[in-house]
């Protein structure tokens, strides 16, 4: 079974539980009047496909019905951290570009949550993380 942890409920549930709504991090223009018909609909229409790290919107759907944030490597579709609302992603392309680009070497801050993947690396890499 595929888990993914719940910031919220603080555990991991399975993942039919969960929807994924698209890309994390859009903020609404401030003043959608000022904008251009392109600008919006940029805001509206165009999201990045990055092959890699993406930052989605996730909703626990059967569970706290509360909305969180995954960063997921979209090759491997394994899931690095979740974290809520309002809170930034500690791992990024750029932190990873930075570092090892290997899942071993990924660094995780105190709050970041692993959650187990769909491969067997993603599994051994919590395991390795957690304890
Ligand atoms: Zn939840």
């Amino acid at each position: 079974m595929f888990l993914i942890y719940c910031p919220y409920c603080e555990e991991l549930r399975e993942e039919p539980e969960f929807h994924a709504k698209g890309q994390a991090h859009i903020a609404r223009p401030q003043d959608p009047e000022a904008c251009s018909d392109e600008e919006w609909g940029d805001y509206l229409f165009f999201r990045d496909n990055p092959r890699g790290i993406h930052h989605e919107l996730w909703v626990h759907a059967i569970g706290c019905r509360k909305f969180f944030n995954i960063t997921r490597n979209t090759v491997s579709y394994e899931i690095l951290e979740t974290y809520k609302m309002g809170e930034q992603p500690t791992i990024t392309a750029e932190s990873l570009s930075r570092d090892d680009k290997t899942a071993d070497g990924v660094q995780v801050a105190d709050g970041g949550q692993q959650t187990v993947g769909a491969s067997d690396s993603a599994v051994n890499f919590v395991r390795g993380a957690k304890v």
